[in-house]
Formats: C-alpha cells, sequence, structure tokens
C-alpha cells in the first residue's frame, strides 16, 4: 500500500488478526475484532455494512498499537480497561484477577440462597450484611449487592490496597454502595454477616508456571496462589468464620475443579451443615457452600 493510501477496515482487521495468530495468541480473529471495535467504536452490523470504509490516519495507528501490545500477550481486558461480569461492566488493571465467566456460578449462588433465606435473614437481624473476602475488582460483591432482591450492607476486603482502588472505583461507576477495608482475611473485620464469600486464591504454587501466558504474565500472582496444596485461604477462611457468622450464615467459595472433596471436608470438620457442591457450565465443581449453625 502507498503512504498515502488509507487502510480499510477488512483491511485492518485481517493484518491484525495475522500478527495476532502469528504471534499465538489463543481466538485471534475474536480478539482483532474486538480491538477494532474498541478503537473504531463501530459495531459488527456497521462493519459488515461497509467493510471497504476507510480508516481514518489515527485510528489505524491506535489500532496497530492495540494489536502490538496484545501480541505480546498483554491481556486484552487490560488494553481495553473492562471486563464484563454478570452482564455489569467492570474496570480492570493488573492489580486485580481479570474477573472469569465461570465465578458468576458462585454470585449466582449467593443470589438463590439469598433469595430464599432473605426474610428469615431479615426478620432475625433486621440488616443483611455481606462480606466478600479477597474481593478484588469487586466484582462478586457488587453484583450480588446489585441484583440481590433484598436491601444489604455489604463488605468488600483485600489484602491489596491497590486492588481495593480498583474495586472503590467500580462501587462509584456502577453506583453501588458498598464499604471496602483493607485486611488480611478477617484481621481486620467485624461484627457477624449473614453470608460470607469468597474466591480466593487457590492455584497449588507448582500448577502456576502451567497456567495461560496471559495469567503468568499479567493477573496478580497473590490473587492465583494458593501455596503449596492450593488449600491455604480455605483453611484459614474455614477455620476463622465462625466468629464472624450469624447463626444459620452461609459461607460460599469458589474453588478448583479437583478441591470439592478437601473443602467439603473441612466445612464438615469445622461443624458446617447443609454442605453442597455446585457445577460450573463445562461441568466441573466450581462452588462449595455450607451453613454454619450454632
Ligand atoms: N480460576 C482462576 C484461574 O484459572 C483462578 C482464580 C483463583 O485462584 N481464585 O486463573
Amino acid at each position: 500500500m502507498n503512504s498515502g493510501d488509507k487502510c480499510s477496515l477488512e483491511q485492518a482487521y485481517r493484518q491484525g488478526m495475522e500478527k495476532l495468530k502469528n504471534a499465538g495468541v489463543p481466538e485471534a480473529e475474536l480478539d482483532a475484532w474486538y480491538l477494532l471495535e474498541y478503537v473504531t467504536g463501530i459495531g459488527r452490523a456497521s462493519y459488515y455494512a461497509d467493510p471497504d470504509r476507510k480508516m481514518p490516519a489515527e485510528q489505524k495507528t491506535k489500532y496497530d498499537k492495540c494489536i502490538e501490545v496484545r501480541s505480546r500477550r498483554v491481556p486484552l481486558q487490560h488494553i481495553t480497561g473492562e471486563q464484563e461480569f454478570m452482564g455489569l461492566s467492570f474496570h480492570v488493571n493488573e492489580d486485580v484477577l481479570i474477573p472469569r465467566q465461570d465465578t458468576e456460578i458462585l454470585v449466582e449462588t449467593a443470589l438463590e440462597l439469598l433469595d430464599r433465606e432473605k426474610d428469615v435473614f431479615q426478620r432475625e437481624r433486621g440488616t443483611i450484611r455481606l462480606l466478600d473476602l479477597c474481593t478484588g475488582s469487586g466484582c462478586i460483591l457488587l453484583s450480588v449487592l446489585h441484583y440481590a432482591k433484598c436491601r444489604m450492607e455489604g463488605t468488600g476486603s483485600d489484602l491489596s490496597t491497590r486492588a481495593l482502588t480498583v474495586a472503590e472505583g467500580n462501587a462509584q461507576r456502577l453506583g453501588i454502595a458498598a464499604e471496602f477495608i483493607e485486611s488480611d482475611l478477617f484481621n481486620d473485620i467485624s461484627g457477624r454477616f449473614s453470608m460470607i464469600l469468597s474466591n480466593p486464591p487457590y492455584i497449588r504454587s507448582s500448577e502456576i508456571a502451567e497456567l495461560q501466558e496471559e495469567v503468568i504474565l499479567y493477573d496478580p500472582i497473590e490473587a492465583l496462589d494458593g501455596r503449596e496444596d492450593g488449600l491455604y485461604f480455605y483453611r484459614r477462611i474455614i477455620a476463622e468464620s465462625p466468629a464472624y457468622l450469624e447463626d444459620g450464615g452461609y459461607l460460599l467459595f469458589e474453588i478448583g475443579h479437583d478441591q470439592a472433596a478437601d473443602v467439603t471436608e473441612m466445612l464438615r470438620r469445622q461443624g458446617f451443615d447443609e454442605i453442597r457442591v455446585k457445577k460450573d457450565l463445562a461441568g466441573l465443581d466450581r462452588v462449595v457452600y455450607g451453613r454454619y449453625i450454632k
């Protein structure tokens, strides 16, 4: 192409896709497409109506830059700055784990339990208090608060100040009231809760190296590493939770696909009842919860 020629949308897209493919990016077609939409604001229908439309030079420069960054395996979400979760848009960066679709199962389970028990919770305690440990971007806490059909007070905690800044920003952007506390699990938490949720780090240290390059390079390692057997955080949270749960309150976890038996056993030993395991859309164990009855 001559330097004066402008590139069409389709040419830009094809070049972008080829570059991503050559860099070994999984789902290169999709990512080249999302980035084109991100840079031009042009949706699919409009693109197909006229793929030969010329792209303004500054947009082409920006698109090439985005493709180059994605070729270095920087996650798409760090380039666009957002990830959709439960139909809501969350701001993300390298300080938080990018929300995974599998985690929606945890939110859906929490919403089902709240729907079932809200009258009891409200009658007994007035206010329903919800705690999300290891909140990260705040996606779990904020989605539950957004969709629950009952009034609640929500608290999110994290060890990382930088993660809390992201979570607070998300609460503000979504217009959801929540409290955020910097705390190593329960250390700086007070009072009791009707429900405690957590998607703690649960990957075995020895398995971190096997994750996707995007995850290893750009997700915060402290959000993934569950220490030697991957169960470190479940052990601590389960042991300490009775002092923070209301009578009849629930403790819910996201777990790794092979952790259901271990986490169930820990809950049982700690005296939890009504322990259940839920699977994700791929049929893998994904959520474990139990009820604390004094
Ligand atoms: N499911 C995430 C992953 O596979 C891990 C989340 C976690 O450790 N809590 O990367």
